[in-house]
């Protein structure tokens, strides 16, 4: 998509990157005598018109050959293009709006319920924040655009990076990260880079603990580390003595550590400070993973705890949405002695690539379209808000956790008996009695009009749940009577009453057309589809029954026309 052009000269070069600019269109400089210009699909033929003045200088000219419309007929496309019927279905407005809102209704998503996904942070998305992301203003800016054009995008940049430093106690934030992994990748390459420059390039060790995400090792594996696993206490507590005994081992060629605070066994590390006192006292840095901080804004700061760089998640703590794949924002927060080897970017101020940029991303600022989301919340927020979100983060999750324990074992608690900013039950113990699996319960939730937590994850045979300080009680209530219900429902079956083959869990989800015809199960329709008097308010229907689990990833099947559609 995009033309370079060799001047020759310097002096012509920028003759054309000042006459393009003037006529409203930015060029890039690749060199002293290189001009390139980009083009997409909105890209006219009077564009062209405008770019050959400014590249010939002349007011008039005319063209080889008559280029307006023509392209090279053999590059052509011959055959009907989106042959498929739902390309050709709708043609009224009616009808599109309607079909989006048949996919819509198929998705069990947040504007029916709670999603409680552990780690995920699953809080609201509100309107207030997403509305200037469709502002021509932020959507319309090329990410290489002059700094001269930028001046209102760089006050934001500013504003989000003063209060994210305010926030995190860091002295200097890179927003280039697309996601959270990203910024493990870039906070742990800061890592790498500082200690090539201290003439340590040998450290290649890096502490991982058991409760750690898959992203961290994943993150230390790119980037050639030797993962060394930390093994983690029956509270869910990093073992202190085996990080010691491991971290003095190694401490010629430890790196660093990839530490998550509070852990993603949802709780606060209480060792936490000793743990990044052994890691440094031992030549080593701390990469704190900053997925969960939604348990400390306005409460504590993770540079002040001992965290030399850390990634935030502004698409999980600060508002941006996902789920679904994206888009992320993972920026990452350094002390001063990291900064200098924070991500770089060739593409600047300056056309000219410095020798050692190590950018992350295409764009020097990632994903910056969506920032006017996080910009929103901060602004919206302020600290007193931030904090009081914080505290009913927590509060909404211990609140849950006190409540499912009376059925159900919480795995990790702190010493207090509480939990962090979510809580992770185990259904261990009620499926080696019951034959009743975590799979089971997260398919009957659906019949209750409820998305599953997190499944499985960091602890096989777990749910793990994050609520947010965005639900309300009565949310909470629906979402714990579900769950307490559901034990019920176990119970019926650990005491034979409804056969092991045979129940409303084993066979959820239940879809509508499940609960019409002939009925041979030994539970009504009732109990299948209404299990609660709040479930006939609201009624969510799965649209599909339980899909063998892993079959669907391991067999691809393709929904396109069938294959000899694309013959000849
Ligand atoms: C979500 C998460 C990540 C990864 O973030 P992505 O944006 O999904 O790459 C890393 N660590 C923890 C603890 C997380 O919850």
């Amino acid at each position: 998509d995009t033309v370079t052009v060799d001047f020759g000269s310097k002096e012509k070069a920028d003759q054309v990157f000042a006459a393009a600019l003037k006529s409203g269109y930015n060029l890039r400089r690749v060199n002293d005598t290189q001009v390139a210009a980009a083009f997409h699909e909105t890209s006219a033929y009077e564009d062209l018109v405008d770019l050959c003045r400014a590249f010939t200088g002349k007011d008039t000219f005319t063209f080889a050959d008559d280029v307006k419309g023509r392209l090279n007929a053999e590059l052509l496309r011959q055959d009907n293009i989106l042959q498929h019927p739902v390309f050709n279905r709708y043609h009224t407005e009616h009808e599109m709006l309607r079909y989006l809102k048949k996919l819509e209704d198929r998705d069990l998503a947040m504007n029916r319920s709670m999603i409680s996904l552990g780690s995920c942070t699953m809080k609201l998305n509100a309107t207030a924040e997403m509305l200037p992301i469709t502002w021509a203003e932020f959507t319309d800016i090329h990410p290489y655009a002059p700094e001269t054009q930028t001046a209102g995008y760089r006050e934001l940049l500013t504003d989000m990076e003063n209060s994210l430093k305010a926030i995190t106690g860091f002295d200097a934030i890179s927003f280039q990260p697309n996601s959270g992994a990203q910024g493990e990748y870039s906070g742990m390459l800061s890592i790498r880079r500082y200690q090539e420059a201290q003439g340590e390039a040998h450290r290649n060790i890096c502490l991982i603990p058991k409760s750690a995400h898959g992203t961290n090792p994943a993150t230390a594996a790119m980037l050639g580390l030797k993962v060394v696993v930390v093994d983690t206490d029956e509270r869910g507590n990093v073992n202190i003595d085996d990080l010691k005994a491991k971290a003095e081992q190694h401490r010629d060629a430890l790196s660093a550590i990839m530490i998550t605070y509070p852990s993603t066994h949802g709780v606060y590390e209480e060792g936490i400070r000793d743990i990044c006192h052994i890691i440094h006292e031992n030549g080593g840095q701390v990469y704190m993973d900053g997925a969960n901080l939604n348990a400390q804004i306005g409460i504590m700061q993770p540079a002040e705890v001992g965290a030399d760089v850390l990634h935030m998640n502004l698409h999980k703590t600060f508002c941006i949405p996902h789920g679904g794949g994206g888009p992320g924002v993972g920026p990452i927060g350094l002390k001063a002695h990291l900064a200098p080897f924070a991500p770089g970017h060739a593409l600047t101020d300056t056309h000219s690539a410095s020798a050692d940029q190590t950018a992350v991303a295409a764009a020097a600022y990632g994903s910056a379209s969506i920032l006017p989301i996080t910009w929103m919340y901060l602004t919206m927020m302020g600290k007193q808000g931030m904090e009081q979100a914080t505290r009913w983060a927590l509060l909404n999750a211990n609140y849950v956790a006190k409540r499912l324990s009376e059925d159900y074992p919480i795995l990790y608690t702190g010493k207090n008996g509480r939990v962090a900013h979510e809580c992770i039950v185990d259904l261990r113990p009620l499926k080696a009695e019951s034959g009743i699996t975590e799979t089971d319960i997260a398919k009957r939730l659906m019949d209750y009009g409820f998305h599953a937590p997190t499944v499985s994850f960091p602890v096989a045979g777990t749910l793990m749940i994050e609520p947010t300080e965005s639900e309300s009680k009565a949310e909470l209530d629906r979402f714990i009577a579900a769950l307490k219900q559901i034990k019920q429902e176990v119970l019926k079956v650990e005491r034979g009453e409804w056969p092991k083959e045979d129940n409303p869990l084993i066979n959820a989800p239940h879809t509508a057309s499940d609960v019409t015809g002939e009925w041979a199960h030994p539970y009504s329709r009732e109990e299948a589809v209404f299990p609660l008097p709040f479930v006939r308010e609201h009624k969510f229907w799965p649209s599909v029954k339980r899909v063998d689990e892993v079959y669907g990833d391991r067999n691809l099947v393709c929904s396109c026309l069938p294959i000899d559609a694309y013959e000849d």
